[in-house]
This record gives structure tokens, sequence and C-alpha cells, in this order.
């Protein structure tokens, strides 16, 4: 079910130093990726389809870096933001939501 978001996250992949904090925060928000970075992710359960910000190309994908805003759940707003807070490179960047559908 798609509801209301108030936030955007989005990863700065060049400043990752890769060590996972923010997925065992917000494993809702954030996922790994092959190349041992990580980057945000929506969750189907949360809105209704899964896409993952990852850069690669094709259906359930998105792009990577500052154009590849993920939405945050509601519910998960606090550990987003402390998975921002907490995380090592000062790579997590959370913005308000525009409005926009994404993907
Ligand atoms: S907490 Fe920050 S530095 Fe660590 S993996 Fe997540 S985004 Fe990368």
């Amino acid at each position: 079910m798609t509801q209301d978001t108030k936030l955007m996250v989005w990863i700065d992949q060049d400043l990752c130093t890769g060590d996972g904090i923010c997925e065992e925060i917000a494993p809702d928000v954030f996922v790994g990726r092959d190349d041992g970075l990580w980057v945000v992710k929506e969750e189907d359960k949360h809105f209704g389809r899964t896409i993952v910000f990852d850069g690669e190309e094709g259906e359930g994908h998105g792009p990577e870096g500052a154009r590849g805003l993920a939405r945050v759940p509601d519910n998960l707003i606090e550990d987003t933001i402390e998975a921002a807070e907490e995380c090592p490179g000062e790579c997590i960047m959370i913005e308000p939501y525009d409005g926009t559908m994404v993907a």
C-alpha cells in the first residue's frame, strides 16, 4: 500500500565506506550493492513495488547517487535519520519529498 511520504533519501557513493551500518539500522531503506557500496531502495511492502537505486538498467532499478532518491516510509523516518547520523562517510542525504513519483 502506498503511503504518504515526507522525506526522500539518497547516498553519495563516492563517500560511502562500505561498512553497512545504514542497513543494520534501516534494512528496508538501505542495501549493499555487489561492488561493496550501499544504495537506497523502496520496498514493495511500503510502496507497492520494490525499486533499488543501484544504477542498473531495467524494471525494479533506478539511478544511483543524487539522481536516485528513494521515498522514506513514514514509520522509518526516525531510523533513516539515525542511519544518516551514524554514517561514517556522512554520505546519506535526506531531503523533503517534492511530491514526484520516482523511477
Ligand atoms: S552507513 Fe554510510 S558509509 Fe556506511 S555503508 Fe551506509 S552509506 Fe555507506
